[in-house]
């Protein structure tokens, strides 16, 4: 199964609890105003295609790591194959966290309107960060959460909301890899870097 992915981070701690793989999938049609991550709205261009397998064991492969973290683009408008990488990843013994710009009860109404892969994708979430990124209400309380707005869901026993770490301040890491400079974490100050690096290359 072919997953298109934007982007990879191996090692971060700005888009989850814990060293955190993250992978980017292309392509969103929601779309939200002033979202950080517009190179990735574009279905079926831009990023590369993947095969689930492959970037499983590169996951289950990477050292020191806690668990998967999905974001977008929009991981539920390519469900079946990001609920497949989940579970390979479950199997392997770490957790998914899942961030989503759909609420969940929209996702519900898409499972219900039987769309392939919403259900199984929900299932294998240990975490899911909900809604549109709202720039004009910047979450500044809760950890990994964009906007105030958005609902941070606990699906398994994996995590629980007392948790110190999911309340502590937000962080944006910048790295670069081979020439590339990757930013990434809370959104509106990640947003701001990018914007200032792209008017000064
Ligand atoms: S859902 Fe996420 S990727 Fe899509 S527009 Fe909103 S913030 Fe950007």
């Amino acid at each position: 199964m072919k997953l298109r992915v934007a982007q990879q981070v191996k090692d971060t701690e700005a888009e989850g609890p814990g060293v955190r793989y993250a992978v980017w999938v292309q392509g969103c049609t929601i779309r939200c105003a002033g979202c950080c991550n517009p190179e990735m709205f574009v279905h079926g261009k831009g990023g590369r295609e993947v095969d689930v397998d492959e970037l499983a064991r590169d996951i289950l492969s990477t050292p020191g790591i806690e668990g998967l973290s999905m974001l977008g683009g929009e991981p539920f408008e390519q469900a079946e194959a990001v609920a497949a990488l989940g579970r390979l990843v479950k199997a392997g013994g770490k957790t998914v966290m899942v961030y989503s710009g759909y609420t969940l009860a929209e996702l519900e109404g898409q499972v219900r309107s039987g769309v392939p892969g919403v259900q199984a994708l929900l299932d294998v979430a240990d975490l899911l960060v909900d809604g549109r990124y709202d720039a004009t209400r910047p979450e500044k309380v809760r950890r990994w959460v964009g906007s105030t707005n958005q609902v941070l869901h606990f699906f398994s026993d994996a995590y629980r909301p007392d948790d110190p770490r999911f309340w502590s301040a937000n962080t944006v890491e910048l790295r670069l890899e081979g020439g590339q400079l990757t930013i990434n974490g809370w959104p509106a100050p990640a947003d701001f870097l990018r914007r200032l690096f792209r008017q000064s290359a």
